[in-house]
């Protein structure tokens, strides 16, 4: 009997950090001849409508459809209303995709009927309504897989009594009971809302519950590699045999993607528009002299941090670049208007402000010589390929342990969370331009020369990608 032609849904939480991954591994699927089709939520669809139109031509079994995520259209989508979005999400965009597979299944028009969903690891209700018509799902976890590993860990600290911390609220305190973090892990590495006094916050018990859902998928896929988060990978196999792990996927995909693609086509998906004037200022200054600052698509600031981290950077006396959304800070603020006015004045040659940046393409500019970041799992992937150190300054959930582990046990940057007065930010902007730069610098190019092989032809994430290839094609 003839094989059904594979057809995977893929299914991202709507927010940049996701989508991006996921379009990622679509690319790599239609590659190797597999329908797929990509769920935007209309809101994203509609920013994203240059980039489906170029993705569409490049990969003709690449299809894309929409649904509503279920808040109204001027909704700002930021940070503040991540609550209102995931219950908006369950309560709405549920029914709606069932109906989409339903749709899909009837197999009109080019498309076969679907064999698999490819979900987000934080859209677990999938898991519900594929298992209704019997297709097989796989959880894509688009954070670490130390992250993963924590969150699968919660509920036996919570038996324990080591969380909450309740009145006691001493941070440096260590964690204990999270297999291959002894030592290591304290109170202020684990995801912000383990910091809750309620074992029932809501933040909290909704990260552990769609971790703890994903145990019931067939598999899942991480945007990871083997020689980077080994000890936790076995871990968590334990718990889910079946783990593909495909990282850095952003790299991967550009060096699977046969046709040649120029840098300023809109395959990566920005649902911000870049401004790439940043890039003609880069070529202007000198080899590894420019600390790019970016906090991801999310986080927003407060007037006092924005002015700490000016004030920090100028006083530091390096070049920077620094990535200030338009809607970074609260709505009726503009962040660049909050900078000092007499402090701008003569040092303007040494620094540059975009709304938004192509992030790929700054760090791997060789002006580039350090990145201040939030530790958001796709940037620390991406400075890691590009050889770039990090100071990390985290704020929410994989960021607190992705930080910890940049600066602790992968030792490619340093830590500076819970802080950022000006003058701690002043001195590690030096210490990891100047001061530490050597000794950090070799253990980043052992983990980017590691990225590179994970991704070569017979590298693990390679190999684990084709296995998915095979898989995804005889369900
Ligand atoms: N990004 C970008 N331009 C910017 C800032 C960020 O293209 O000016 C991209 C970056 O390359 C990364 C994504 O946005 O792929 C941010 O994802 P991450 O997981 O780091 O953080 P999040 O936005 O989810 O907090």
């Amino acid at each position: 009997m003839e094989q059904p032609q594979p057809h995977v849904l893929i299914l991202p939480f709507p927010a940049q950090g996701h989508i991006k991954p996921m379009l990622c591994l679509a690319q790599l699927l239609c590659n190797a001849g597999i329908h797929v089709t990509f769920i935007n939520s209309h809101h994203n669809h509609s920013r994203l409508i240059h980039s489906i139109q170029a993705l569409s031509c490049y990969f003709p079994t690449l299809h894309f459809e929409s649904i509503s995520d279920g808040l109204s259209e001027d909704d700002p989508r930021s940070l503040p209303s991540f609550p209102d979005l995931v219950s908006s999400i369950k309560s709405v965009t549920k029914h709606l995709f069932r109906e989409l597979l339903v749709s899909l299944n009837r197999g009109s028009g080019p498309r076969p009927p679907v064999t698999c969903v490819i979900a987000d690891g934080i859209m677990s209700f999938s898991i519900d309504v594929a298992a209704e018509f019997g297709t097989r799902v796989i959880i894509f976890r688009t954070f670490s897989a130390c992250c993963l590993w924590i969150y699968l860990c919660v509920p036996k600290l919570i038996a324990e009594g080591q969380l909450p911390f309740g009145a006691d609220d001493d941070l440096e305190r260590e964690i204990e009971g999270v297999p291959g973090m002894e030592g290591i892990l304290r109170r202020r590495d684990l995801p912000h809302a383990c910091r809750s006094k309620q074992i029932d916050d809501p933040l909290l018990q909704f990260f552990v519950n769609e971790t703890l859902a994903m145990t019931r998928a067939s598999s899942i896929i991480l945007n990871t590699f083997e020689e980077l988060e080994a000890p936790f990978l076995s871990q968590i196999a334990r718990l889910v045999p079946n783990i593909y792990t495909i990282g850095p996927l952003h790299a991967l995909t550009k060096s699977r993607n046969r046709i040649s693609i120029s840098p300023t086509s809109s395959l990566d998906a920005s649902l911000i528009k870049e401004d790439r004037s940043c890039m003609t200022w880069l070529d202007s200054q000198p080899l590894r002299s420019v600390l790019y600052v970016s906090f991801g698509s999310l986080f927003v600031l407060t007037r006092l941090q924005l002015l700490e981290f000016w004030h920090g950077l100028v006083n530091s006396g390096q070049r920077f670049l620094w990535v200030l959304r338009p809607d970074m800070m609260s709505r009726d603020e503009n962040a660049r208007d909050v900078i000092p006015s007499d402090v701008t004045l003569g040092t303007q040659e040494k620094w540059c402000i975009v709304g938004w940046a192509p992030q790929e393409e700054v760090l791997a500019h060789p002006a580039v010589g350090g990145f201040l970041t939030h530790s958001g799992w796709n940037s620390t992937l991406e400075s890691i390929v590009a050889g770039v150190p990090l100071i990390c300054w985290p704020q929410l959930s994989d960021q607190m342990v992705n930080s910890r582990w940049v600066s602790e046990i992968w030792r490619i940057g340093l830590d500076m969370k819970d802080t950022c007065d000006r003058s701690t930010v002043e001195k590690m902007v030096r210490v990891l331009m100047e001061e530490k730069r050597a000794e950090i610098m070799k253990s980043v190019d052992q983990f980017a020369g590691l990225a590179r092989d994970s991704i070569s032809q017979f590298g693990s994430s390679n190999k684990s990608l084709q296995k998915l290839i095979e898989d995804l094609k005889i369900l």
